[in-house]
């Protein structure tokens, strides 16, 4: 099966999942998380990824299934999980140089991959998979042809990426980006620096053998193969000053407006909800500015068939669809020739896209901002652990929301 087979892009096969894992959201998640089974046997988690990324679902509506199942307790690990996405988003969001200073790092990088021969000759063997050590390769080529990896897989692979084969960490976190149906540059971002002891500092994540044997069910066992005893963190800055979370931006829905869909967030019924009838909507695709290099065929097909069905799926209420705009002068043409006064579109955060919506100037820009993160983000001030205590608060917020 190809990636596209495995994960459909589309809300159908998204609720589908939701409806098949929820019951085991509870105790079953809380044993089984952390077991890497292989392609196909990934059902001790929920494979959701792809479709939380682009909000194909949403978080709140696969807590709400899931608090509709379970109580509080009995999902916490799961919810916690769910929560990990908003923590990483929130904390980028109060310090986007982070995703700058990556992408900076990896055009140095790419350079020197392009004038190096040693280091490309590396680089090419760690993301064809064949460096020697089974796992690692069986996880690249796992991930080139499915589009997904466990979150274990993810953690030992940047681990050995980083401590065993000593390759930048800017061109591991790139190889998942262009492959990842769920490559976030939040998620991935921070999680590479977590791994690599950037995030948390002076803490890494050194991969082991007897956990990678215990966990793939003794698939694997690179006895001797990885980085032994004490294996140092990378070094790096201090974090930059936190800025203030976004707020969003209010928008008149009675004012004639024009609507920009993107791969944030392909749920815009919670934009109708709040009056809005576009005159005009276009699609955004950034896919291209994930990285220096092409992105995977099955990452820009599974976004470009995605914006789609939300198009499809949302047909009466968008007015004429213009699909597809790739870049700010398109977009400014195609709303000044809407006839609106506004463009609205769901508050993107710091990525590709946002850049992209940067270049919007033809007519006032409204980044509307959910209120789900505009509850959650302000609390990603420090570690995930500070984060993690306003949860409750968070949950109780959304069952408000489920009553009202
Ligand atoms: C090096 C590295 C890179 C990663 N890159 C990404 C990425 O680009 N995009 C991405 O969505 N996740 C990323 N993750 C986090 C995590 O591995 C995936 O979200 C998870 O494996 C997705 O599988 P699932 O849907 O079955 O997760 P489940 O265990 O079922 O969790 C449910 C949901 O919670 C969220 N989630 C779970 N764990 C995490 C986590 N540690 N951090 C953030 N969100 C989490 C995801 O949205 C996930 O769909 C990365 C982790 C590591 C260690």
């Amino acid at each position: 099966m190809n990636a596209l087979q495995t994960f459909p892009p589309t809300r159908t096969a998204a609720l589908e999942r939701l409806a098949r894992f929820v019951p085991h959201a509870g105790r079953d998640y809380a044993a089984r998380r952390n077991y890497d089974l292989g392609p196909g046997r990934h059902d001790g988690v929920s494979t959701l990824s792809p479709y939380l990324r682009h909000r194909l679902l949403t978080e709140e509506e696969v807590l709400q299934a899931v608090l509709g199942r379970h109580s509080h307790k009995a999902a916490e690990k799961f919810i916690q999980e769910v929560y990990w996405r908003t923590y990483w988003k929130g904390w980028l969001e109060m310090r986007p140089s982070v995703w700058s200073s990556y992408r900076a790092g990896l055009i140095q990088r790419w350079d020197e991959v392009q004038t190096q021969s040693g280091l490309r000759h590396e680089w090419e063997a760690a993301c064809r998979g064949e460096t020697g050590i089974a796992c690692f390769d069986h996880w690249a080529q796992e991930l080139v042809q499915t589009g997904y990896l466990h979150n274990h897989a993810r953690m030992w692979f940047a681990s050995i990426w980083i401590f065993t084969l000593r390759l930048p960490w800017e061109l591991g976190a790139d190889f998942f980006l262009r492959h990842l149906l769920d490559g976030d540059p939040a998620s991935n971002t921070l999680s590479w620096r977590w791994v690599a002891g950037l995030q948390t500092k002076g803490k890494n994540y050194v991969a082991r053998a007897s956990n990678i044997a215990k966990y793939t069910e003794g698939r694997f066992s690179p006895v001797h193969q990885l980085a032994q005893g004490e294996v140092a963190p990378l070094d790096g800055p201090p974090h930059p000053p936190r800025m203030d979370a976004p707020t969003g931006d209010s928008f008149d829905p009675s004012l004639p407006t024009a609507l920009i869909l993107h791969e944030e967030d392909l749920s815009p019924g919670w934009l109708f909800d709040l009056g809005l009838k576009p005159v005009a909507t276009a699609t955004v695709q950034a896919a291209s500015d994930l990285s220096p290099l092409q992105p995977a065929p099955h990452v820009a097909a599974f976004k470009e068939a995605a914006l789609q069905e939300a198009a499809d799926r949302w047909a009466d209420r968008l007015g004429p669809v213009t699909q597809g705009l790739s870049d700010a002068g398109a977009l400014n043409a195609w709303a000044r020739d809407t006839g609106a006064v506004q463009v609205v579109t769901p508050y993107a955060p710091v990525g590709p896209t946002a850049a992209l919506l940067a270049g919007v100037d033809a007519l006032p820009l409204r980044r509307a901002l959910r209120p789900y993160d505009a509850a959650a983000w302000p609390f990603a001030t420090a570690g995930f652990f500070k984060f993690k205590e306003k949860i409750p608060r968070l949950i109780a917020d959304l069952k408000g929301l489920r009553a009202a």
